[in-house]
C-alpha cells in the first residue's frame, strides 16, 4: 500500500459524496495503491450509511465506526492505528482542505521529507472571532513551547510510515497530533494553500471542543503556565510583603492610619484571585495526569471493515 487517506467524519453526510469524487479524481491519475479510511466519530446523520455504501462498491474504502463521539484527534489516531500505507494523508471531510493539494504534498514527501504539512495562507468563510482566536492561539503556543509547532497549520498533512510508527508509540490520552508530529522531528517542510469555506453542513468544532484542544496543546507541550503560576505567586507575595511593612509602619510608628475597608477588600480579592488561577492551572495538569493514569482505551470501535489480526495498539494499552 502506497498511500492511506485518513478522513474523520462527524455529521458530514452533505460532503461525503463530493469528497469521495474529488479524492478519486486526484488519486486515480497518480497511479498509486491507496486506501481511504473513514472514521465515523459518532455521527448522528447518514454519514455511516453513505460510507458503507461506498465500501460495497469500492474495496479501497475502509471505515471505522466508533461507539460514540470521541473527538477529532482521537478519530485521526484510530485511522493512523489501522492504516497500512507507506505514506499517510490526514484530511478534513468538509473540503476545507483541497484534495488537489495531495499531489504537491506527495511530491515533496518523495523528495526525502518525512512530514509535509499544509500551511494556511488564508482562511475563508470562518468567523472573525474564530480566525483571531486561532491566530492568537498558534502564536501563544509557539512562544511557550520548546518545540517549534508551525503556526497556521491544522492536521492537513502527509506523513511517512516512520512518523506513523513513532506516533503509535506516544500513548497520551489528550492528543494534540500536530504538536506530537513536531515533537517527533525528522525533516519537515510545508506547502502553502488557501483554505476554502466548508462545502456543506456545519462545523463539528464547538467552542468547547476548541478550548479543550487548545488546553491539550498547551499542557501537553509546555510547563510555562505552571511557571507563570509560581512567578506570579512570588510577585504577589512580594507586593503583599511591602504593603505589610507599610501597614505596620502606619500603625505603630506614624500612628496615621485609617480604618481601611477598601484596601482590605482589594488585597483579599486580589490574593484570592491569584490563588484560584494558580490552583486552576495546576488542576488542568492534574486532570490530564489522572486521565493518563487510568489507562483507558482511547476509543471503542463498534464496527469496521478493516481486517485486524490483533487488536490495535491503543486498544490494548
Ligand atoms: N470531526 C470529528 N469529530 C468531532 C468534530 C469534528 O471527527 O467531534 C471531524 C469533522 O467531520 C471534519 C474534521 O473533524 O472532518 C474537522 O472538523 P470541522 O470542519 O468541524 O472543524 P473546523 O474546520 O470548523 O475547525
Ligand atoms: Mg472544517
Amino acid at each position: 500500500m502506497d498511500l492511506s487517506v485518513i478522513i474523520p467524519i462527524y455529521n458530514e453526510e452533505s460532503n461525503i459524496p463530493a469528497l469521495y469524487d474529488r479524492l478519486r479524481e486526484v488519486l486515480d491519475p497518480m497511479g498509486l495503491r491507496y486506501e481511504f479510511i473513514f472514521i465515523n466519530d459518532g455521527s448522528r446523520d447518514k454519514s455511516l450509511q453513505l460510507v458503507q455504501t461506498l465500501a460495497l462498491r469500492d474495496e479501497r474504502v475502509r471505515y471505522i465506526d466508533f461507539s460514540r463521539n470521541f473527538g477529532h484527534q482521537i478519530a485521526v489516531t484510530a485511522g493512523l492505528d489501522l492504516s497500512s500505507g507507506e505514506a499517510v494523508v490526514i484530511i478534513d471531510a468538509d473540503l476545507q482542505d483541497p484534495p488537489e493539494l495531495i499531489v504537491p504534498l506527495y511530491q515533496k514527501l518523495q523528495e526525502g521529507y518525512e512530514v509535509v504539512y499544509a500551511k494556511r495562507r488564508s482562511r475563508q468563510g470562518e468567523s472573525a472571532a474564530k480566525k483571531t482566536t486561532a491566530k492568537l492561539f498558534y502564536r501563544i503556543l509557539a512562544s511557550i513551547t520548546n518545540i517549534s509547532i508551525p503556526v497556521d497549520t491544522g492536521d492537513f498533512r502527509i506523513i511517512s510510515r516512520k512518523v506513523v510508527d513513532a506516533l503509535k508509540r506516544m500513548p497520551e490520552q489528550n492528543k494534540f497530533i500536530r504538536g506530537q508530529i513536531s515533537w517527533i522531528g525528522y525533516r519537515q517542510t510545508f506547502v502553502e494553500y488557501d483554505r476554502a469555506e466548508r462545502a456543506g453542513g456545519e462545523t463539528g468544532y464547538t467552542y468547547r471542543k476548541m478550548i479543550r484542544l487548545a488546553l491539550d496543546g498547551i499542557t501537553g507541550f509546555s510547563d510555562v503556565p505552571l511557571k507563570v503560576a509560581t512567578v506570579s505567586g512570588f510577585l504577589v507575595s512580594g507586593v503583599a510583603f511591602v504593603v505589610m511593612l507599610y501597614t505596620l509602619y502606619a500603625r505603630f510608628v506614624s500612628g496615621n492610619y485609617q480604618p481601611g475597608w477598601a484596601s482590605l477588600m482589594v488585597s483579599i480579592l486580589f490574593l484570592g484571585g491569584v490563588q484560584l488561577i494558580a490552583i486552576g492551572i495546576i488542576g488542568e495538569y492534574i486532570a490530564r495526569l489522572s486521565a493518563n493514569v487510568r489507562q483507558r482505551p482511547l476509543y471503542i470501535i463498534s464496527d469496521t471493515n478493516i481486517p485486524t489480526t490483533s487488536p490495535p495498539d491503543s486498544q490494548l494499552r
